[in-house]
């Protein structure tokens, strides 16, 4: 696909990736250095969005459709983000 979403870092040191304003915890980590990421809201809202990356931080594969509307999530001038 060639799209590339962004990896940021909250404030409380966890690190996500977001796309889209979505945004997805890291789920598994794959032989080849690529990343499954999934949605954050995978648990609460048995939301099955996900995306693998590789390596290089290519997506490779995602499903973007979420059973919820996207978090409030802004940037600071650090690069930080959090929730609004
Ligand atoms: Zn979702």
């Amino acid at each position: 696909m060639g799209e590339y979403g962004q990896i940021v870092t909250t404030v409380t040191g966890s690190t996500f990736y977001l796309l889209d304003g979505y945004t997805y915890s890291k789920n598994r980590q794959f032989p080849d250095g690529g990343i499954r990421y999934a949605c954050r809201k995978r648990l609460s809202r048995k939301c099955g969005a996900f995306i693998r990356t590789s390596k290089n931080n290519i997506i490779l594969k995602t499903n973007t459709f979420h059973n919820h509307e996207p978090p409030g999530y802004v940037f600071t001038k650090d690069g930080y983000f959090v929730k609004t």
